[in-house]
């Protein structure tokens, strides 16, 4: 049975764009409730451990380097089967083949800098959550 619980970012350029309450509203809109969020700045090593799953890739440098330039907003959303619909309220990773009124393809710049993270699955979604929210901190 899928879960009802995801975990988001709103990475460091759209932060500092000032589209944090656009994004959130899409989202609060979409139907999410947010139970738990912060503004935090990663550094470079707490960037590398967040997506260490993605280590091999070619891409894996530069994408720690975009998620600690700057602050990001960390969040935990709850919806019935909430990490698929999450994943098709922001759309694709590549802004270029998100859908029209899609997060992304209203405030992502690039295929890296795409606004916003969302966890790829269930078991995914409680270790993001739990990298950055204690018990004490979710409501
Ligand atoms: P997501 O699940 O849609 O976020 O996409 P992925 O899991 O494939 O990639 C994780 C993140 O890495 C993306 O959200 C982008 O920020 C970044 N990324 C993906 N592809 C590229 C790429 O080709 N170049 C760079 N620089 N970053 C990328």
């Amino acid at each position: 049975m899928a879960g009802n619980r995801t975990f988001s970012m709103i990475k460091p350029h759209a932060v500092a764009d000032n589209h944090v309450g656009g994004i959130l509203k899409l989202i609060e809109e979409g139907g999410f409730r947010i139970v738990a969020l912060k503004k935090l700045h990663l550094t470079g090593a707490q960037a590398g451990k967040f997506y260490e799953v993605h280590s091999e890739r070619p891409f894996y440098g530069e994408l720690c380097e975009m998620m600690s330039e700057g602050p990001i907003i960390a969040f935990i959303l709850e919806k019935e089967n909430a990490v698929a619909d999450f994943r098709k309220l922001i759309g694709a990773t590549d802004p270029a083949e998100a859908e029209a009124g899609t997060v992304r393809s209203i405030y992502a710049k690039s295929k890296a800098e795409n606004a916003v993270h969302g966890s790829d699955s269930d078991e995914n979604a409680a270790l993001e959550s739990a990298f950055f929210f204690s018990a004490l901190e979710r409501f």
